[in-house]
């Protein structure tokens, strides 16, 4: 972990708790992601029309994207109870039973991480996705029995940012499946807009444009940068966001003109002046730059591939000419194709 806005697992960060009120509620406020918009209305629209639960739904994607918002707003939309969870926090077959037998008619039953599922979870949670039914044992040794109780229709929505990590039996139980992707300028610049007026912030257009390009296409970071900037403003300035404000404040945080970090930066110098532009596997550039391989990841390389500064290769990633570019490093034909030997 690197900075606040990087906690990749473990739960959900602190300024999400706070950010609770500024989740979009409802379909209708859910600025971009026009496919997985339009596509859940109809998965809504018609489970409605037939009184029945939703399908099981998995959302996929990096972090900060809005998993957890939709799993809310789907919540909100059918207007049923959300028992929020993760994969890692369900240790026994048992917590789960627990979780699944308190559930009611129609609940939906949120799982973020659920690529970390235990396999003995993911084996009890199957016939309960499938049948609504739970199997289990009560008793040991010869005496022990297997119980079968009936469960109440609900809805699985599991969230990840490892789909490829993700069994396929249990992938294949999601009715529905929804690849979020990265935001574009506009989008972040209403989710700025409406964060800001939100938490009361005084905001101009600029200032919202300096923060929408830094942001990753990501609604998490944006939110996060907006409340430095908004700190920054009222130290250092008027407590108005200028153009001027937020760039001398995202300056500050070391966040370049593509959102880039020290991180990110940290990532590409490696592969570039360690390993002669590459390829290099992820965990060696993780340990290179004592960070997470999980962060480098979920968080990093998906933006870096998005900018095409990072391609993936079966041997490994390799920096791109355009990452040379943005880093000022002349890109030589004679570079080596091997690391160095040390
Ligand atoms: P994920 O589950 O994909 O990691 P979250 O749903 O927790 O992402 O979203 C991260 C933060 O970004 C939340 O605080 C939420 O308020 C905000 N957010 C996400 N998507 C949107 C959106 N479409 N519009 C406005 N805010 C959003």
């Amino acid at each position: 972990m690197s900075d606040d806005g990087r906690m990749v697992g473990g739960g959900r960060r602190r300024d999400d708790r706070e950010n609770l009120a500024l989740r979009p509620k409802y379909l209708r406020d859910i600025v971009g992601q026009d496919s997985v918009r339009e596509n859940l209305q109809i998965l809504v629209d018609a489970a409605k029309n037939r009184s029945e639960p939703i399908d099981h739904v998995l959302f996929y994607g990096p972090p900060g994207l809005g998993k957890t918002s939709l799993a809310y707003v789907i919540a909100n939309e059918m207007n049923v109870n959300i028992r929020i969870t993760a994969g890692p926090s369900i240790e026994r077959a048992g917590d789960l039973a627990a979780i699944l037998t308190h559930l009611k008619q129609n609940d939906i039953l949120f799982i973020d991480e659920v690529h970390r599922l235990g396999r003995t979870i993911e084996e009890v949670l199957y016939p309960a996705m499938e049948d609504f039914v739970l199997d289990i044992v009560i008793g040991k040794g010869p005496a022990a029995k297997n119980v079968r109780l009936n469960l109440p229709r609900f809805t699985v929505i599991g969230a990840t940012t490892r789909l490829a990590l993700l069994a396929a039996p249990l992938r294949d139980r999601f009715g529905a499946q929804f690849r979020l992707d990265f935001y574009d300028f506009v989008a972040m610049q209403h989710i700025i807009n409406r964060a800001a007026a939100m938490m009361g912030i005084e905001i101009q257009p600029e200032g919202t444009s300096e923060i929408a390009r830094r942001s990753r296409g990501t609604p998490r970071v944006a939110l996060r940068l907006l409340r430095r900037v908004r700190d920054y403003a009222q130290v250092r300035a008027d407590g108005i966001i200028t153009g001027t404000v937020a760039m001398e404040a995202l300056a500050l945080l070391n966040i370049d003109q593509l959102g880039l970090d020290d991180v990110d930066r940290r990532i590409l110098l490696t592969i570039i002046e360690k390993y002669g532009g590459g390829p290099v596997g992820v965990e060696t550039i993780a340990a290179a730059i004592s960070e997470d391989s999980a962060t480098v990841m979920d968080v990093c390389e998906p933006y870096l591939l998005q900018l095409g500064f990072l391609a993936r290769t079966p041997r490994g990633r390799m920096a791109t000419p355009l990452a040379y570019e943005h880093l000022g490093i002349p890109l030589t034909e004679d570079k080596p194709s091997q690391p160095p030997l040390f």
